[in-house]
């Protein structure tokens, strides 16, 4: 076998947070001994900032929740130093043809609905809960689960409308664990300190990668941004990844102890050699549209979110009211998320055509003035496979490809595309806190497997 390029005691493949966080981590412990692999020109992965006109926008909507685990958020702060900025939350939801404060609260959902459909709210909510009600409703299934939880009438009005859109299933065809990470959200009725907040990195997200980027190299780590991991082997002393370079004739090759994928599962299940074995799981995908007005936006909502399953825009955000401080054109560009599959024609269609679509779907829903003029650019990007769908049986398919990856000697997943979760920036840093301090100790790699078991069950924040 040739010599490999490098040698470290970790290599981590993927510089989205969690192999950032991870190999900050690892590299704080391990100074000069942790290589990075990202494949694309920049850091972040999913909260990576994408020029544009000279702004750094977000792959859709991000911001730092202010419910984020305290570790984390403490974390954060400290690697943003005086840039994390803390903006009240001014969201919208449309549901039954009105705009609701979002995130809903039972009181909000009372007052936009009027007194006769509180009731009925009510009504079936305490029926709910008293458990007076349960037919026999299965509670594996995303709508037994959440009926019984929050009644029917709430359910159907936000609920059904979310998960059909989203995952483009029946929501009877719908596991529970997804119920179980959101339904925190209404379960809470009295006053919630800080939940009409939110915190913004004044640069745009992207900065909270750079920030964690620079802790690594300052610790004597290598971050390659370009590399793409393509072949992973392993034997009793290690593991060895091939990377190719963007601008490079040949691969290179680094020899480590052990390796930390964050990867895609698929992309993982292909570099280990497993192409060939189908994958039985499913993700949905999202495109997203920046469109640039010639005039500045008006009012200030910072988000409106469109469960309703035939609007095909699902959230629209507007940067400028994230961060004020970002320079012209932020104040002029909306971004706009439409969930979606790769075999639709959302997923291929042009970047004009989507945008006419969504443009008229802004001005029907009232998010811009009837009169609008057309976006004067567009730009989209393409997500592959960021939302797992938890279908029915995704559990033993999930845990069964992991086991299959467990045979691979030295290999570790962590994150959320790793893992097929649906899960937050806050939930990768612990993640990766965690699996840090885990790696190098007795029974590391049966003790990770353990805790991967409830993670489909973090709370998810919007
Ligand atoms: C639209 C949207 C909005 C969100 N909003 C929020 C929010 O407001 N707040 C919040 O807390 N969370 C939010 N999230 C979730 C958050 O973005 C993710 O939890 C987090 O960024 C995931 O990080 P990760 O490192 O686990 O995965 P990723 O970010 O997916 O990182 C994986 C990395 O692997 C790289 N890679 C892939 N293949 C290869 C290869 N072969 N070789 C090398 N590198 C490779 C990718 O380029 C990528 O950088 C949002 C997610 C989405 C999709």
């Amino acid at each position: 076998m040739s010599q490999p390029d490098a040698t470290a005691e970790f290599v981590v493949l993927g510089g989205g947070i969690s192999g950032l966080s991870l190999a900050w981590r690892l590299a704080a412990r391990h100074p000069g001994q942790v290589v990075l692999l990202e494949r694309e020109p920049q850091v972040g992965g999913l909260a990576a900032g994408i020029p544009w006109h000279g702004i750094p926008l977000d792959l859709g909507s991000h911001r730092i929740h202010t419910g984020f685990e305290p570790g984390a958020l403490r974390t954060i702060e400290q690697l943003l130093a005086g840039d994390l900025r803390t903006r009240k939350r001014r969201g919208r939801i449309l549901v039954n043809s009105r705009f609701l404060p979002y995130p809903p609260s039972l009181a909000t959902i009372g007052s936009s609905f009027g007194v006769r459909q509180s009731l009925v709210f009510c009504k079936d909510f305490l029926r709910a809960r008293m458990g007076k009600w349960r037919n026999g409703r299965d509670q594996a299934r995303f709508e037994g689960y959440l009926r019984d939880q929050v009644g029917d009438s709430l359910y159907e009005f936000f609920y059904r409308p979310y998960a059909e859109k989203l995952w483009a299933l029946p929501a009877s065809q719908i596991s529970f664990e997804p119920a179980v990470a959101r339904l925190h959200r209404v379960r809470r009725l009295g006053p919630q300190p800080n939940r009409g907040f939110f915190h913004y990195p004044k640069g745009g997200m992207g900065q909270l990668a750079e920030a964690l980027r620079t802790r690594i190299t300052d610790l004597g780590g290598t971050v390659l941004t370009g590399a793409e991991a393509t072949d992973l082997s392993s034997d009793e002393g290690g593991v060895r990844v091939v990377a190719r370079l963007a601008g490079e004739d040949s691969a290179r090759t680094v020899r480590a102890g052990t390796c930390i994928s964050t990867l895609p599962l698929r992309a993982t299940w292909r570099l280990a050699g497993m192409g060939a074995e189908p994958l039985p799981l499913r993700w949905r995908s999202l495109r997203v549209a920046y469109l640039l007005y010639a005039a500045p936006l008006r009012g200030d909502i910072d988000t409106y979110y469109f469960p309703d399953p035939r609007l095909r825009i699902g959230r629209v955000s507007s940067i400028h009211r994230f961060s004020p401080e970002l320079p012209e054109p932020a104040n002029r560009i909306l971004t706009i998320e439409i969930p979606c599959s790769q075999s639709e024609d959302l997923w291929t269609m042009s970047d004009q055509d989507l945008s006419q679509i969504v443009h008229h779907e802004l001005k029907a829903t009232g998010v811009m003035d009837a009169g609008a003029g057309d976006p004067v650019e567009v730009r989209t990007v393409g997500l592959r496979d960021v939302y797992p769908v938890y279908e029915l049986g995704w559990r033993e398919c999930w845990a069964a490809a992991l086991d299959r990856l467990a045979r691979v000697d030295h290999l570790f997943l962590a994150g959320r595309a790793a893992l097929f979760l649906h899960c937050n920036i806050d939930h990768c840093m612990t993640m990766a806190q965690r699996l840090a301090t885990l790696v190098e100790g007795p029974l590391a790699r049966e003790k990770w497997r353990a805790e991967i078991n409830g993670f489909p069950f973090l709370k998810l924040k919007e």
